[in-house]
């Protein structure tokens, strides 16, 4: 049925550019529908150069909370009136809301990435061994969520040295920079047979190429017995990455739990409800055609 959209109707939205392939509208509007609340989520295509006067528009029309997708992540951080301390932790905001006519960010990825981690999955971390394969934004949430957990190895792995040292400079100032190592990719070897937790922040094997891993099957064949494997990515569902890790008999967590999670942390704040979770999976699944 159509939602029926008033002059009380209230505002939500996402913005970004390009912003058509957010999947957020559909798993936001789910719950608004589930839960009959008088309230809409949009998609708002903004170009960078129009970030700032688009912010200002987005409060003079009375928008409760939006989402914040690539590229502004960083970029509205100046334009807010406050950040929380996550995100200021992170250096991103994904979740913008309207508090005493002012702007607050904050940063819902960390809770959206540790989520099955401190339920299904939940363990003592503090004698475990983090691998995380790539240091781009994604993996700044994972990194401050394995700090969360407690972990007592963390080990970021990528391609480039001097994106790497970029990557631990940028938290100089912060005590995260104690909690984790950067490693060239060829350090690999030596770091997943001690891998309990091992995950994927980069774009290999995403669609369409789906073919693609980031480690070779000789790698995987490495992790240690009840490991897991964790990748952000959520189509294919499973990757190359994750059917392989599966068949070495490691635990397997794709990016679609993190998507929702953080979805329905963002939701909660706005909103100030419990979310129905499962609506929000559902509707995500049902538009990816993951049918599950
Ligand atoms: P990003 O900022 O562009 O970072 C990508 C990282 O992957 C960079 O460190 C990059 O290395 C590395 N990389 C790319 N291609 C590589 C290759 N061929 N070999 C080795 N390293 C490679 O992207 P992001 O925003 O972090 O997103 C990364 C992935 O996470 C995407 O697939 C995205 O869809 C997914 N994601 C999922 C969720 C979720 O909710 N499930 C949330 C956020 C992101 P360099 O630094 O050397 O360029």
């Amino acid at each position: 049925m159509t939602k029926l959209i008033t002059g009380k109707t209230k505002l939500l939205g996402v913005i970004g550019h390009p912003v058509e392939h957010s999947l957020s509208p559909v798993m936001h509007n789910a719950a608004i529908a589930q839960l009959g609340l008088d309230y809409i989520y949009l998609p708002f295509p903004i170009e960078p150069q129009n970030l700032e006067v688009a912010i200002a528009g987005l409060a003079a029309v009375g928008v409760v909370g939006f989402n914040v997708t690539i590229p502004h992540k960083q970029a509205i951080i100046p334009l807010l009136s406050e950040i929380t301390p996550l995100a200021q932790t992170i250096g991103a905001v994904n979740t913008v809301s309207r508090q005493n006519n002012q702007w607050v960010g904050t940063n819902t990825d960390i809770e959206g990435f540790i989520a099955p981690l401190q339920t299904t999955y939940k363990q003592d971390w503090s004698q475990k061994v983090a691998v995380i394969l790539g240091n781009g934004g994604a993996a700044r949430a994972v990194v401050a969520g394995c700090t969360q957990l407690g972990f007592a190895q963390i080990h970021v792995v990528g391609r480039n040295m001097q994106k790497l040292e970029e990557f631990r400079n940028s938290w100089s100032d912060s005590p995260l920079a104690e909690k984790f190592q950067v490693h060239q990719w060829e350090e690999l070897p030596k770091l997943i047979p001690q891998a309990n937790l091992l995950v994927n922040t980069t774009p290999i094997g995403m669609y369409p190429k789906v073919d693609e891993s980031p480690l070779s099957v000789e790698e995987i064949a490495n992790l240690p017995t009840g490991a897991i494997a964790y990748d952000l990515i959520y189509i294919p569902k499973p990757t190359q990455f994750l059917e392989q890790a599966q068949k070495q008999g490691a635990i397997v967590i794709d990016g679609l739990e993190m998507l929702v999670q953080q979805g329905v942390a963002a939701l909660k704040i706005w909103l100030q409800q419990e979310m129905p979770v499962e609506v929000m999976r559902q509707a995500l699944q049902n538009h990816l055609g993951l049918g599950e």
